[in-house]
């Protein structure tokens, strides 16, 4: 399997050189030069495979050429049987009549993100291992995906970790996860600033790597990072297969920020599964709901939320989906991208509409979110996190046809984000699961550090393995 740039001017990379990656040297975003078609007799035969099974059969055609068949088998098994503390990895729950919500927060962390970052970590140590390199993660984080990083790679012999994350501007349970993880490769910076700055200077040490004087090179674990949404596609025919598919077609609904999530379930759909609709849910944040909505792309200021994993102002990912909707012409998308820099955008009203044939939109404000923690509580009892309040939301918003199942991605334990279930009025408070329930009590490491380049970068350089092999 090939990857190619989103903006057509990069050389192709194996899976491995993709892997060991962040954006594209032309600025783009790989992906799959052909993508996996499977037929409608080869899903149905995989119904009632354990997850592990099923994750094989649908990841390996990305994988074929740069890892053997059982090393990867063994890979997902102890992925997928070794770090998910619920038996089914992802069950379902019914909220309604064809109603469900999948709950992606059985992993180590408590959110989806373990998903892929557990088996982004094995992928590396095993790929490292082979090739016998060295690399440093360096990432910026606002909560969720710096804990996922850090579980998933803490094991990773030729990995250090840097996670940068704003000081004092995370929540007690987010911190808590990210620096009570032991390991002489894992480095947690607080920067005494807030998460804009953290990414800014994670992105310029990508664009300028020659702090690390030749000794290493960085690795991005955001889900520009072709293996995270890879293993995302998974569970949406684990869903499908739950709920009767193939032989009948599912809706989803995605708490949306970056697109990485829910542009996995498009890759589903276009590898053969039925899927009927998806919905983009967002929240206040609404620049990918004013595109599906009004097909007009325009950055707003960012506004801060009780769903801060989606507090984004431009989502990342969203450029795999406009590549698929030129054409994939690079050269066209090139463009389109550099006129985002400066002006919103509208594409052809041909291409807009063959998005919005699968593709439905719905922003949900604080205020309804917390009603619908409460809604959601009063009919069934199942507590929602304000992320997945706001995919239940948009679900029943945006549903086209009763008669098909819509799975709502449970993105995160509502443990996560006890605010918002405090003002939301239900009378019970989340608890941390058993296996974590000493998570207040274990000890913190981490290293309040000044908001500048020059700082971060000489610690980054100064406290790698990276230093101690050469
Ligand atoms: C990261 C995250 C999201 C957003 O996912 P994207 O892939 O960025 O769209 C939603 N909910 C939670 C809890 C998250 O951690």
């Amino acid at each position: 399997m090939k990857y190619i740039s989103t903006r057509g001017s990069a050389p192709a990379l194996n899976f491995e050189d993709v892997l060991l990656t962040g954006l594209a040297p032309d600025g783009g975003l790989y992906v799959p030069e052909v993508l996996p078609r499977f037929t409608h007799e080869q899903i149905a035969s995989w119904a009632g495979l354990s997850y592990t099974d099923l994750a094989f059969n649908v990841m390996y055609p990305f994988v074929e050429g740069s890892i053997p068949e059982n090393d990867f088998r063994e890979m997902l098994r102890d992925t997928y049987e070794g770090s998910f503390s619920h038996k089914a990895v992802a069950p379902l729950a019914q909220l309604g009549r064809n109603e469900w919500v999948m709950e992606l927060f059985h992993g180590p962390t408590l959110a989806f993100k373990d998903f892929a970052l557990q088996l982004l970590g094995r992928l590396l140590d095993y790929v490292l291992e082979k090739r016998n390199e060295h690399v440093v993660i360096l990432g910026a984080t606002s909560g969720d995906t710096g804990s996922a990083a850090i579980e998933g790679c803490k094991r990773c012999k030729n990995v250090d970790i840097f996670i940068l994350h704003p000081h004092n501007r995370v929540s007690d349970v987010q911190r808590k996860q990210m620096t009570t993880i032991k390991g002489d490769n894992i480095h947690n910076l607080a920067v005494e600033g807030n998460f804009d700055d953290c990414q800014q200077m994670v992105k310029e040490s990508f664009g300028d790597q020659s702090f690390l004087e030749g000794k290493s090179r960085l690795v991005a674990v955001n889900s520009i990072n072709w293996a995270r949404i890879m293993a995302q596609i998974v569970y949406y025919f684990h869903a499908s297969l739950e709920l009767g598919g193939p032989h009948r077609s599912v809706s989803f609904s995605v708490p949306t920020g970056n697109f990485g999530d829910i542009f996995a379930g498009y890759l589903a759909r276009n590898m053969g599964l039925p899927i009927n609709q998806l919905v983009v849910a967002t929240n206040s944040n609404d620049i990918l709901h004013r595109f599906i909505s009004e097909n007009k792309y325009s950055p707003d200021t960012l506004h801060h939320t009780l769903s801060p994993s989606m507090d984004i102002m431009v989502s990342s990912n969203f450029e795999r989906l406009l590549f698929d909707l030129h054409g994939r012409d690079g050269k066209a998308l090139a463009e389109l991208m550099e006129s985002l820099k400066t002006e919103a955008v509208s594409i052809d009203d041909h291409r807009w509409k063959a998005a919005r044939t699968l593709f439905d939109s719905h922003a949900v404000d604080d205020e309804q979110t917390c009603q619908a923690i409460k809604d959601v509580f009063d009919e069934s009892e199942e507590l929602l996190d304000p992320h997945t309040a706001i995919g239940v939301v948009a679900a029943r918003e945006c549903r086209r046809d009763a008669s098909t199942p819509m799975v709502t991605l449970a993105t995160a334990h509502p443990v996560k984000f006890p605010e918002a279930v405090e003002k939301s009025g239900v009378d019970v408070s989340p608890e941390l699961p058993h296996h974590m329930a000493d998570l207040f009590d274990r000890e913190e490491s981490y290293t309040v550090i000044e908001n500048s380049l020059g700082a971060v970068q000489s610690y980054v350089k100064a406290h790698g393995n990276h230093n101690k092999s050469l």
